[in-house]
């Protein structure tokens, strides 16, 4: 009785997603998408795939802070309510650190930066393509948010993240 209606929920009958995974929802959104023959995930939340490629915050209504995770109530003014907000592809360099020392796998050196987008929003990501010469790497410059493949997983689906290239 206490299962009455809720088709689908036996999970003895998983397995049943697994061959329906063209299109994942994420917080109601869509974060998987085909593309020919190959499927792609981003591997944070608030990358959104798709024809443009974009960040997207949760914006508190209040007071419009800004949060990538989901909150309970806004941290600034403490409010509970909260609308998805598309960001800008491009804002600045505002910090970064030049990363000497990682994981086995993962290619050193590389940039480390935080980048506070035009129109509002702080970002961590990789700069990309400015080489990691701090003389050539400005506090201020202009960059734009691009998206990677990096690694693809069993079943063929690629794992998408994101970094910022000079613009
Ligand atoms: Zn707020």
């Amino acid at each position: 009785m206490l299962y009455g209606g809720v088709s689908g929920a036996d999970p003895t009958a998983g397995g049943a997603a697994k061959h329906d995974t063209d299109v994942t929802h994420v917080n109601g959104r869509t974060n998987v998408r085909q593309m020919g023959e190959t499927k792609q995930m981003s591997v944070v939340d608030y990358l959104v795939l798709g024809d443009e490629p974009h960040l997207e915050a949760n914006a508190c209504t209040s007071c419009g802070a800004l949060f990538f995770d989901r909150r309970n109530a806004c941290a600034k003014c403490g409010k509970q309510s909260f609308e998805k907000r598309a960001l800008s592809n491009s804002g600045i360099v505002r910090s970064y650190t030049i990363i000497h020392r990682a994981a086995p796998n993962v290619a050193v050196p590389y940039v480390s930066s935080v980048i506070e987008l035009d129109g509002g929003g702080v970002v961590k990501g990789n700069l990309l393509e400015a080489g990691s010469d701090p003389e050539k790497i400005e506090l201020g410059m202009k960059v734009k948010m691009t998206t990677f493949g990096c690694g693809v997983d069993e079943e063929g689906t690629e794992a998408v993240a994101f970094g910022f290239v000079p613009a």
